[in-house]
């Protein structure tokens, strides 16, 4: 199995972040990405990668206040993922505006994806890892699904019409318990990361910002590094492969 998992590696490379010129972040709520690699948005944008965040929810539902619910707590949430972005350096944000906590299905969601995924021509797609054992949050096993069904299928016209020329390199999932990326980056990045987090007023008060933040400044520390973790496949490797968790 180690010989088959080297010559895989060896057939299969991945582009480094940096080699990017564009990336797309798929993220079920405004707020997914920033929290889950946001300082690596950041240090992407900083070298002229342009990221583009595709939200497929419209956050509608990030509430136990029944009285904000709904359009307006999606409209508080809208503008405070452009306050983050902004932070971060995202080149574009585009909403799918899918209920929060909908019965919208993976299949909806795959067709959108496939039509983004076409017209920015993103070298990588990053995404929630919908196979995180425990992960039971809908919006969440939906989204990362349809975004790894799309990446692995985005060239075919059942899915949407036409076609395209262009190839996706790789498939990059964050909250992920199988890491084999970890991305190292800065400080001054991890900063920006948490003052991004921070614009989501609706979600995190104080106590809640301070608990995140410890809990992801031990999650950034990898062999006396400060790195963000990701599970990075070549989208290939997304159908009848059963070395994929190992890779
Ligand atoms: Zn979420």
């Amino acid at each position: 199995m180690v010989d088959l998992l080297q010559k895989l590696r060896e057939f299969f490379v991945t582009p480094d972040f940096e080699e990017c010129k564009k990336i797309l972040c798929i993220q079920p709520h405004p707020d997914d990405a920033d929290i889950s690699m946001g300082a690596t948005v950041s240090k992407l944008s900083e070298k002229g990668i342009k990221v583009y965040y595709l939200t497929v929810t419209d956050g509608g539902a990030g509430s136990k206040n029944q009285e904000i619910i709904g359009p307006r707590l999606s409209q508080l949430r809208k503008q405070e993922q452009q306050q983050a972005a902004q932070i971060l350096g995202v080149h574009e944000l585009i909403w799918l505006d899918f209920e929060d906590l909908g019965d919208y299905t993976v299949e909806q969601v795959r067709a959108k994806t496939v039509e983004y995924i076409r017209k920015i021509r993103p070298d990588i797609v990053f995404t929630v890892d919908p196979f995180l054992d425990y992960e039971v949050h809908p919006d969440h096993i939906k989204t990362g699904m349809a975004a790894s069904q799309a990446t692995s299928l985005y060239r075919l016209p059942k899915l949407y019409p036409g076609s395209t020329d262009h190839e996706v390199k790789a498939i990059a999932f964050f909250n992920t318990a199988h890491p084999n990326t970890f991305y190292e980056i800065e400080q001054r990045h991890f900063e920006k990361k948490l003052m991004a987090i921070s614009q989501h007023k609706s979600q995190f008060d104080e106590k809640a910002l301070k608990i995140l933040s410890l809990y992801l400044s031990e999650r950034s520390k990898h062999d006396g590094k400060l790195i963000e973790p990701f599970k990075v496949l070549p989208p290939t490797m997304l159908h009848v492969m059963p070395e994929a968790i190992k890779f």
